[in-house]
């Protein structure tokens, strides 16, 4: 990266995974960088309107984004006021983006999802429909997402594609409801030849996305138009979600992607290693497949790391000093290895609680169960002992740890929903 309309371009990429290009397009490309030193980005909006927006609402997303590019935090604000040097607005197209077939790294895990895909891409509407990619966080659901649009839309100029986030499709349509713009949107999401759906556990939320993406379904799927779906679970357990909903994405082909195992993380990060132009030594490659497990994502990031370090230090990399950015990048991402106390808190927000409610003294059938759920997730999540989580933690005796554990583990047997928010939990904890 060297030079700001860089940053601004792949600030814009990263972002347009998670957010509909069109609100990357109308928000973000004409970004400015004002100063960035010392991992501070001052970003500068042209337009006055969208400063504030962007403030309130975007900071976050921004800094996700800079994080994921730079291997590490970087605090992102927006100036408030002046300008700076105008430039030219960028332009970026699918062309530029490194989430293809040809970057996707194949092994075990993630080998029937690939071909699914791959099938998918060459020839839309005939192989698998739908084709239902399921997996964890981080393992390459959007990545196959963007590979089959991009292919698509490459290969058949002619086809309409189009690709959203179940997020973004349910905040369209509430605006279109608003703005009484519902015929536009109907004829939008029904007409494409390839529509692509990603992160479809978030429609759980809205009755009205959900009726919604039901008829988008039936008319796509009646056209024989393709529809692809991503989602964090296979569809028996979109609890949520209606059964007619359900049990349509059932009708095509479900794949899922898991945990890349170890020679497949070694290959990924050779790969990535290979991009960033950067050279490791084969103990640094098996130091780092050893450490990082579970989540592609948080590889790529050890490997921005590595990189970040090496331009600093300006030497190259060897076991000694990739041990030290790892355990870093360990320290820096709580998610990487979490501490009680930074689970107890994750476990407090999902549940819109306060820390001290939960080690407090109450025996409402409510808190209990939550505190019972810290103790599990703490217990399961970290080497503590009973004995410490109990006495350190909660102030309460081993036994009371014990009794929470097994209580958690029977109730998530029996309970699907439950079993879901204990997932969730999990997966925000991890920072995913
Ligand atoms: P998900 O949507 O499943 O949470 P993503 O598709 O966003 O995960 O993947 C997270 C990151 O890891 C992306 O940058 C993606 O390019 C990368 N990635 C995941 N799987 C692979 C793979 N098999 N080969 C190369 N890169 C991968
Ligand atoms: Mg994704």
């Amino acid at each position: 990266m060297n030079n700001d309309t860089d940053v601004v371009c792949k600030l814009c990429e990263e972002l347009s995974v998670d957010m509909a290009q069109s609100v990357v397009n109308s928000w973000f490309t004409d970004l400015e960088v004002e100063s960035f030193a010392n991992d501070r980005l001052v970003l500068h909006s042209p337009a006055d309107f969208k400063r504030d927006v962007i403030s309130s609402k975007y900071v976050p997303a921004l800094s996700r984004a800079a994080k994921h590019i730079f291997g590490r935090d970087i605090d992102v604000s927006i100036a408030q006021v002046g300008g700076v040097k105008s430039r030219q607005p960028v332009r970026r197209g699918p062309e530029q983006r490194r989430y293809s077939f040809d970057e996707f790294v194949v092994g075990e895990s993630n080998k029937y999802a690939y071909s699914a895909a791959s099938a998918v891409a060459k020839s839309p509407g005939k192989a698998y429909n739908p084709l239902f990619l399921y997996g964890g966080s981080g393992l390459g659901k959007t990545h196959l997402l963007h590979a089959i649009k991009d292919s698509v839309r490459r290969n058949n100029p002619g086809l309409v594609v189009l690709a959203v986030t179940a997020e973004a499709f349910t905040g369209e349509l509430a605006t279109a409801i608003q703005t009484k713009t519902t015929k536009d949107f109907k004829e939008r999401y029904r007409t494409p030849d390839l529509l692509l759906i990603d992160d479809i556990q978030f429609i759980a939320r809205s009755e009205f996305s959900q009726e919604e993406i039901f008829h988008t379904f039936n008319a796509m799927y009646d056209a024989q138009n393709q529809i692809v779906i991503t989602s964090d679970r296979p569809p028996r357990e979109l609890q949520a979600i209606e059964n007619r909903l359900r049990t349509r994405f059932e009708w095509g082909l479900i794949t899922d992607i898991s945990p890349p195992d170890f020679e497949t993380r070694i290959a990924i990060i050779q790969s990535k290693s290979q991009r960033l132009g950067l050279i490791l030594p084969r103990e640094v490659i098996e130091l780092a497949a050893e450490s990082i497990t579970t989540n592609v994502r948080q590889i790529e990031g050890m490997v921005n790391k590595l990189k970040a370090e090496r331009d600093l230090m300006g030497k190259s990399i060897d076991v000694e000093m990739a041990g030290k950015a790892i355990a870093d990048l360990m320290r820096e991402n709580p998610g990487f290895n979490p501490t009680p106390m930074y689970i107890l808190e994750e476990v407090c927000k999902f549940y819109n609680l306060e820390p001290s409610q939960i080690t407090g003294k109450s025996r409402k059938g409510d808190i209990v169960r939550v505190r019972q759920i810290a103790m599990y997730l703490i217990r399961t999540m970290t080497s503590m002992s009973l004995e410490n989580i109990g006495h350190r933690i909660f102030l309460r005796d081993h036994t009371t740890v014990l009794h929470a554990v097994k209580k958690v583990e029977e109730h998530k047997e029996h309970n699907p929903a439950f079993n879901n928010d204990i997932k969730a939990i999990i997966e925000n904890i991890k920072g995913n």
